[in-house]
């Protein structure tokens, strides 16, 4: 199966960009009919898309997936839909001096690339396909999607919809695991888009370099939390618990370690427990609550915290005790993890589960220089009341977005860019920056009627005249 997938990869990109060069411009009309007909997809199929989704976890409630996979998508594609119209016209530019006294013009025309290459991730398993796709179809490009392989029933049930709206040249579905995968990021696409881990990110980017093909990385890291000291400690632990709980940290942008004064920490560990615990007062059998997605990356995340806690961290549980029927759900409590040594399995990975990562300053100076002493995150957030600090805090640290006194929000901009820099990734989706990334932007220069190079001693035998001319435009 994975081999008839990996060898099916290659004659749907060939039909697709023969089928994209035989069509020439891709019309206004087309681009709107493209994104309308995914959004149909998703409004006439949200139910069953949130159930396979909900086989896929084990336990997530269909409104989340409602939440963050079918409206997160919609509204990139929505926002695509209504605005891409604006982005479409060519740019005038200033033109070449002298040419331009003589008529000569310039301008800047934003072409599709052609066809282009999505992998998704399980984690959001819509949105990292969706998403992306927005800018992509809204740009004019076609394109072939690999969805994870770790949410199959939902890869399955998007590979059936896709082909009973589109036809296999605009749009397609491979399906697989990681060798299907590799082959798929090893094809020479116009344009690759690949959302998952750095590790893995870091072999998609070597097999894209064999076609020298343009790549966006959607990457993930460790997304510091940094409160000032004037931040209402109450209010960040509200915050930081329920962007934390959403997916059960098994989001890109998850808070991953948060960094507090000293002489805050206790009552910010005290307000976490309480808020997460009132979120989910039952850890067994909660329907609110989703499971880690499968025995590995449960188990991943238990290591972790088992190390951690060998290795001398204080682990603080916000919740119940998990019981056994808790553990066979792949379900638990968030675990404020302090004083975890850096060397330590959950100071050196993301996370991406329910734990969180604590750390103590006695200067904001000392967190920031943590900060960047690591790769740069995926999301950097900052709470407190002070301008000037929080100035300072953004002005000494690069990250992919920020919220500021809240958690994970930046990714809901539909107009402003979404997406990584350094370890964390490169390229944007989203809004013009998105219909930009998946653009050529081709620079058209137009002759005038009259070329005055030769009357006016410009070609060769250069006049002594001329050379001085030329010398003297020489300034500074
Ligand atoms: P992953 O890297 O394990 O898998 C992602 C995709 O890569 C899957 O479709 C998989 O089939 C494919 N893949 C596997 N091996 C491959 C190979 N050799 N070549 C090419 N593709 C291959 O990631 P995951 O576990 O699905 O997702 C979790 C990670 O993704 C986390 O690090 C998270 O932070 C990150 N993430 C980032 C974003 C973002 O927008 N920046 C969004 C969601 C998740």
């Amino acid at each position: 199966m994975a081999a008839t997938m990996t060898q099916a990869i290659p004659g749907l990109l060939a039909a697709q960009r023969a089928a994209f060069i035989a069509a020439g411009p891709v019309s206004a009309e087309l681009r709107r009919i493209r994104l309308q007909k995914l959004i149909d997809l998703l409004v006439e199929n949200a139910d069953e898309l949130c159930a396979a989704m909900a086989a896929d976890f084990g336990h997530r409630p269909a409104v989340f997936s409602m939440m963050n996979d079918v409206l997160g998508s919609l509204a990139s594609l929505k926002h695509a839909r209504d605005s891409f119209e604006a982005w479409l016209p060519a740019e005038t530019r200033p033109s070449v001096a002298p040419f331009d006294q003589f008529g000569a013009s310039a301008w800047v025309q934003y072409q599709p690339k052609g066809v282009i290459g999505i992998i998704g991730t399980w984690n959001a398993p819509l949105f990292t396909l969706f998403s992306p796709l927005a800018s992509v179809l809204a740009a004019g490009n076609s394109a072939i999607l690999k969805p994870s392989e770790l949410a199959p029933q939902t890869a399955a049930l998007v590979e059936r919809l896709v082909a009973a709206r589109f036809d296999a040249s605009e749009l397609a579905v491979v399906c697989g695991g990681p060798d299907v995968a590799a082959a798929f990021s090893a094809q020479p696409w116009d344009h690759l888009v690949f959302t998952g881990s750095t590790s893995v990110g870091k072999q998609v980017m070597r097999a894209a370099a064999e076609h020298l093909v343009p790549l966006t990385l959607e990457l993930g890291g460790k997304s510091p939390v940094l409160i000032g000291r004037s931040a209402d400690i109450r209010n960040a632990a509200e915050r930081i618990a329920v962007g934390k709980a959403a997916n059960s940290g098994q989001l890109c942008v998850a808070p991953d370690v948060i960094w507090v004064h000293e002489s805050q920490c206790d009552e910010l560990v005290e307000a976490l427990q309480l808020v997460y615990a009132g979120l989910f007062p039952t850890i067994a059998g909660n329907p609110d609550l989703v499971a880690a997605v499968n025995q590995r990356h449960f188990a991943r995340v238990e290591a972790y915290v088992a190390d951690a806690a060998q290795r001398g961290a204080r682990i603080v549980m916000a919740g119940d005790w998990p019981s056994e029927a808790a553990v066979a759900e792949r379900r638990m409590p968030l675990r404020l993890v302090l004083d975890a040594p850096a060397d330590s399995e959950i100071a050196r990975n993301e996370i991406f589960g329910t734990a969180l990562l604590i750390n103590r300053y006695s200067d904001l100076a000392e967190a920031v220089a943590a900060v960047n002493a690591g790769e740069r995150p995926l999301a950097l957030y900052y709470f407190g009341q002070d301008q000037a600090e929080q100035d300072w805090v953004l002005g000494h640290t690069l990250s992919g977005g920020v919220s500021v006194n809240d958690v994970t929000m930046h990714p809901a901009l539909h107009d402003a860019p979404f997406g990584g820099v350094g370890a964390s990734g490169m390229g944007h989706y989203h809004g013009r920056e998105g219909f930009l990334a998946f653009s050529h932007a081709r620079s058209v220069y137009q002759a005038g009627a009259h070329d005055p190079r030769r009357e006016w001693g410009m070609l060769p035998p250069y006049s002594e005249g001329f050379t001085q001319m030329i010398r003297a435009a020489v300034t500074n």
